[in-house]
């Protein structure tokens, strides 16, 4: 079942309550003074697909993704079936016609676990390939009648990782901010892979913040694809979330010592980014995957580090460190 939260007149932060996989909140903006029916990221199962497609009349004329790591675009192949014109931000556009492409540039081939990916991403998940898939640049502007949806790109979480800026024309409505997965939630920005970009990804939060504190209209709604909504305004949330990265690096630092180099692999899922608890409950191949996510999320620290003259590499094969 899908749970429907009004934004604004027509314009709806879209739930799922299914309790098996991963989940992620999605955009519809529905047919506003003849402008269609227009989805963000409403990567929901089958059943609700269809449940939303019939609640719609049928009718839909754009479905956009954010970036396309598999809690947002699992099940985005529905879509296609049913005939609607999908648009996804480059360079990610690539990804849902290969998805082996993106196993390679995001080591999971470099550290073996492609076969784990692989057999989750086409088994578990179902995932299918596009045949069909209109690529944009973002930072392109899409008007629908009075609606203009503005991308706004927003790296670091994944190279063409894309807001959502939705603005009526006639200033009706307020303008609704998508941030996707930004990192605005609780449990903050997420950088697990080869392809993510720390130095980007704060780049991006502050420009998102520049956008929702100073841009078009100071009177913005906020909304991200794993969190609550923010009908309220919020100065201080793109701060904290900036301090969580803060906070990670922290964690990172206090793992190693002065007097003797540590592996990489020795300081991964020792409570950097997961909690014990949480990896203590998983089945073993999600734990090689959070060993896999974490991992890259300490290397990508690490990486600053050094370059802040606070880490010294001792063994590049190794992947060993210490402080300097
Ligand atoms: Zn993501």
């Amino acid at each position: 079942m899908l749970n429907y939260e009004k934004l604004e007149d027509g314009i709806f932060l879209v739930r799922s309550n299914s309790k098996f996989g991963e989940q992620c909140n999605g955009i519809l903006i529905k047919n506003i003074e003849n402008s269609g029916n227009i989805l963000i990221d409403c990567n929901f199962n089958s059943n609700e697909i269809q449940e939303l497609y019939k609640s719609l009349n049928n009718k839909l004329t754009a479905y956009y993704a954010s970036h396309t790591h598999l809690d947002h675009v699992s099940n985005i192949h529905y879509y296609e079936t049913l005939g609607v014109k999908i648009y996804c931000p480059i360079p990610e556009d690539r990804y849902l016609k290969d998805m082996n492409t993106f196993m390679e540039e995001n080591g999971m081939v470099d550290c073996g676990v492609d076969d784990i990916f692989r057999n989750i991403i086409l088994q578990t998940l179902n995932f299918k390939h596009l045949t069909r898939c209109t690529a944009f640049k973002p930072g392109t502007k899409f008007n629908y009648g009075k609606i203009i949806l503005e991308t706004i790109h927003i790296p670091g979480h994944s190279p063409g990782h894309t807001a959502y800026l939705i603005r009526d024309k006639t200033c009706v409505r307020r303008d609704i901010l998508f941030v996707s997965d930004l990192g605005i939630e609780r449990s903050g920005p997420w950088y697990g892979l080869k392809h993510c970009n720390l130095k980007a990804y704060r780049n991006s939060i502050k420009k998102i913040e520049d956008i929702y504190l100073y841009g078009s209209s100071d009177d913005k709604i906020l909304a991200s694809g794993h969190g609550k909504s923010y009908l309220i305004k919020q100065p201080e949330i793109f701060r904290n979330t900036l301090k969580k990265i803060e906070i990670n690096e922290g964690k990172v630092l206090s793992m190693f010592h002065a007097d003797k180099p540590k592996n990489l692999n020795d300081i991964t899922l020792k409570g950097v980014y997961y909690t014990e608890k949480h990896i203590r409950n998983l089945f073993t191949d999600f734990k090689k995957i959070h060993f896999f996510w974490e991992w890259y999320i300490i290397l990508h620290h690490i990486n600053e580090l050094i370059e802040k003259n606070k880490l010294i590499e001792v063994d590049s094969e190794q992947k060993s460190f210490m402080l300097k």
